[in-house]
């Protein structure tokens, strides 16, 4: 049987971080679904179907990774999929919390979904959508934090 993850997160937008995890998951699956939340629980800075195409532009590469779009709870995604891993990624302690209280909730929504958490390469260790968005605003290079497809995407955004 062919094994299965999803990773799922707002990615607004796709940094070289979480490109770096997905990158690990490819190695670790057979398929990787990376999936684009519409729910984001904060106020967008792209929307849902230009953060999905910038997720689709920028993964291209790896070839066992899917880009989709979910409505309402990862679980459920993960379980429409008959997916029982879900990938996060782990930067530093202030990850930590928040991570260890979501990956509890998303237990008790749905037992049948494990969380795996993977650390990132040391060079991407301190990256951060929303850091890219304030730099973005700020009109700052970002090519050494995304990849060229975001860094043109939030240049004409600004
Ligand atoms: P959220 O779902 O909290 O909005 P994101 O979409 O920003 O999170 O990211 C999805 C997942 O990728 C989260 O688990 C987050 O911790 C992780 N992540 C974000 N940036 C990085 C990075 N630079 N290195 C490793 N993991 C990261």
């Amino acid at each position: 049987m062919s094994s299965k993850a999803i990773y799922p997160g707002t990615f607004d937008p796709i940094t070289l971080g979480h490109i770096n995890i997905l990158e690990k998951a490819s190695r670790l699956f057979d398929q990787v679904i990376l999936a684009v939340a519409s729910y984001t629980g904060k106020q967008n800075y792209l929307t849902l179907q230009e953060r999905v195409a910038l997720c689709a532009e920028a993964t291209s590469h790896i070839s066992n990774v899917e880009v989709r779009s979910f409505e309402g709870l990862a679980v459920d995604f993960a379980r429409s999929l008959e997916c029982g891993v879900m990938i996060r990624g782990l930067r530093a302690v202030s990850d930590f919390e928040y991570e260890l209280s979501l990956a509890l909730t998303n237990t008790k929504l749905n037992p049948q979904v494990e969380t795996l958490f993977l650390v990132p390469s040391l060079r991407y260790m301190y990256l951060s959508s929303s850091m890219i968005r304030q730099l973005a605003d700020l009109g700052a290079d970002l090519k050494d934090f995304v990849p060229p497809c975001v860094a043109k995407a939030l240049a004409k955004k600004a």
